[in-house]
């Protein structure tokens, strides 16, 4: 069989996170992140400004800049020019409670594709008790700078019992803020959510209720068109489309290893060690691999085991010699 990713010559998207230090420390974050989380071997400036140096000169279109929060490491801007100036598409993943004017105006001279601000409640009593300690406030306020800004912005929202029968009055107020898009599906039982399950999780009838609110949303008259992004709904889904089609995307990790999929805890290149072309031809292997087909279709089958995604491993052949 032949997948789509082997034509190409390289990812169509690097997804890095540049740290696992957050300003936050949300009750469904997928990376564990918190304030001080920041992992002892991650890349430094210097080693994060080399990879971003070998990103600019790869035929790679797109890049996400995400974490942890990603304005809160002090390189951001620097990688954010390298990779900008090179032509690159950038799309930044940020909580919005540090993201200002002037942030707005430096990312605005660069090719941004999109911003993403999480906003995981209609009101600051909601918001912060998903976030604790933080600001609905100060998220809507980096909505308003990036669209002052001229930016795209992309709205995300994760359901859980505590936010959930807020839906429809987060995606009016993203349309309100000239959100292009709005992301959301079924809450991922990974990092601190999987942890926190039992008090996060939706029931049954309330995804019921989120998924009809969301169909009944996709088309209504007489309001701001938004992209509602929600399907596949579930990680299960995507993980079945994904055998069948593997994402040409990479995920970077804070110390530079390379995850096979988000879901799963394998890891199939350390950019350390690799070039950023060996890493790309690792990834493809690593899905030709029988230990990521064993190890998806367990994911498959049991949900409980995503909660294994952050304890990431290598026992892929040739990616940790
Ligand atoms: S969900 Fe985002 S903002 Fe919240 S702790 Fe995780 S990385 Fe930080």
């Amino acid at each position: 069989m032949t997948y789509r990713i082997d034509s190409l010559k390289a990812p169509l998207l690097v997804s890095w996170q540049l740290t696992r230090d957050c300003d936050l420390a949300c009750l469904h974050c997928c990376t564990d992140s918190a304030p001080g989380k920041r992992m002892a071997d991650e890349f430094d400036a210097g080693e994060a400004i080399r990879f971003a140096e070998q990103l600019a000169h790869s035929e790679i279109p797109y890049v996400m800049l995400c974490g942890g929060e990603p304005l809160i490491v002090p390189h951001f801007f620097r990688l954010a020019e390298t990779l900008g100036r090179a032509g690159i598409q950038l799309k930044i993943e940020t909580n919005g409670q540090t993201f200002d004017d002037a942030i707005a105006e430096r990312l605005a001279r660069l090719p941004v594709r999109s911003v993403q601000i999480s906003l995981d409640g209609a009101t600051q009593e909601v918001y912060a008790r998903q976030r604790p300690g933080a600001s609905l406030e100060k998220a809507h306020a980096a909505c308003r700078a990036v669209r002052r800004a001229g930016l795209p912005l992309e709205v995300t929202f994760a359901p859980t019992r505590f936010n959930i029968h807020q839906l429809e009055a987060v995606i009016a107020q993203a349309r309100a803020f000239g959100a292009f898009r709005f992301n959301t599906g079924r809450l991922m039982r990974i990092g601190t959510a999987a942890r926190q399950w039992q008090r996060l999780t939706p029931s049954a009838a309330q995804y019921r209720t989120f998924i009809a609110t969301l169909q009944h949303q996709a088309n209504p008259d007489g309001v701001e068109p938004i992209d509602l992004r929600y399907l596949p709904f579930t990680i299960v889904e995507t993980l079945r489309e994904n055998l069948a089609d593997p994402p040409a995307t990479m995920l970077v990790l804070p110390n530079g290893w390379v995850k096979v999929a988000a879901v799963l805890p394998l890891v199939c290149a350390d950019l350390r060690r690799h070039t950023l072309a060996d890493a790309w031809d690792l990834y493809r292997r690593a899905w030709r691999d029988d230990t990521t087909t064993r190890l998806l279709w367990s994911a498959i089958e049991d949900e409980a085991r995503h909660s294994e995604a952050n304890s990431w491993y290598c026992a892929l052949r040739r990616a940790c010699a």
